[in-house]
């Protein structure tokens, strides 16, 4: 037996900015102000159910995505986005770095915290994933060019994607430093790769109660978007490739604005990303996007909110 949380889009979507700061040499002038949940320039203001600021710290961040963490282990899905230029701090964000975790780490660390205390019995799996160029790359195990099925009501099947089991925070930690390292590590330039290519860490949540049997399972999905730059045509030689990176994100782009129209029809089968995302978008599910901006930069900040506003 499942439980069936049916949420309209418009209270399940929620928009969040976060401001990068400004780090060392780099110290140039805002073209932005803002206050409080407001972000502005000249005649355009933006408001938001978040801003958070330079200052933020990632944990400020999360604290407002708890409640959408804590919903999936009552069997609600949840997906959590970073859109964004590229250097604006998505993947700091997402998956931090040395010193700070990001959502991803802390998401699951509250996944370990909520099960030690619940009289449910969990079951984790972990798979970690690339959509580049339109091809499905596994960031765990090996596969490439992975097909995507569906499989039932509301639920995707990736052929041959490894899913982990999560034991332990230990495991966690190596999982997710060791496809960090392997999108890094492409045939592309480490920056090329990663401002082109989608990453998705999918967590699977199953549980029983330990007193009857009823069964829940759900998921929850981080993506760290290829920068918004992307959505926009390329040029010369890197068309073909442009192309198709703008095929997954201009695909996304549409559906949460079909969604947030409450269209009847969603572009989901459109691209690789947008199959993949269809489960943690449809139905039972909430989403966050996280806006990231750089404000010393005019132009991809003002579409990078004007995205984020109209996704809600
Ligand atoms: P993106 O993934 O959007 O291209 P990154 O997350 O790689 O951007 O961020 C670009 C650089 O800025 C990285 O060196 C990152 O560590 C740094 N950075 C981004 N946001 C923050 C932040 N809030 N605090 C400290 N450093 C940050
Ligand atoms: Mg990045």
């Amino acid at each position: 037996e499942r439980y069936i949380y049916v949420l309209q889009m418009s209270e399940a979507v929620l928009c969040a900015v976060r401001i990068r700061p400004q780090l060392g040499q780099d110290f140039q002038p805002s073209f932005w102000n803002v206050n409080n949940n407001m972000i502005s320039k000249d005649a355009e203001s933006y408001t938001f159910e978040h801003v958070f600021d330079q200052l933020a710290r990632s944990e400020v961040v999360f604290d407002k995505m708890k409640p959408l963490v804590d919903g999936t282990l009552q069997g609600v899905n949840a997906s959590i986005m970073a859109y964004g230029q590229s250097g604006s701090g998505k993947t700091y964000t997402l998956t931090g770095d040395r010193l700070q975790d990001g959502i991803v780490q802390m998401g699951i660390k509250r996944v370990f915290q909520k099960i030690e205390k619940s009289n449910r019995t969990f079951a984790l799996r972990m798979s970690i994933c690339e959509v580049y160029n339109e091809k499905i790359y596994d960031l765990i195990g090996n596969g490439e060019d992975l097909a995507v099925r569906e499989s039932g009501v509301g639920s995707i099947h990736v052929e041959g994607l490894t899913e982990t089991p999560l034991t332990d925070l230990s495991c966690v930690e190596k999982i997710v430093d060791a496809s960090i390292r392997r999108r890094n590590t492409g045939e592309t330039s480490r920056n090329e790769r990663s401002s082109r290519s989608h990453v998705l860490f999918i967590i699977h949540i199953e549980s029983r109660s330990n007193s009857s049997n009823r069964f829940l399972c759900s998921s929850l999905c981080i993506v760290d978007l290829a920068g918004s730059e992307n959505a926009l045509l390329s040029q010369g030689s890197r068309l073909t490739e442009g192309k198709f990176i703008n095929k997954s994100l201009l695909a996304l782009c549409k559906v949460i604005t079909q969604l947030s129209e409450k269209q009847s029809h969603i572009g989901f089968r459109e691209s690789k990303l947008t199959r993949l995302l269809k489960p943690s978008l449809s139905g039972n599910s909430r989403v966050v996007i996280i806006a990231t901006v750089d404000v010393r930069a005019v132009t991809e900040t003002s579409s990078t909110l004007k995205f984020a506003k109209c996704a809600v």
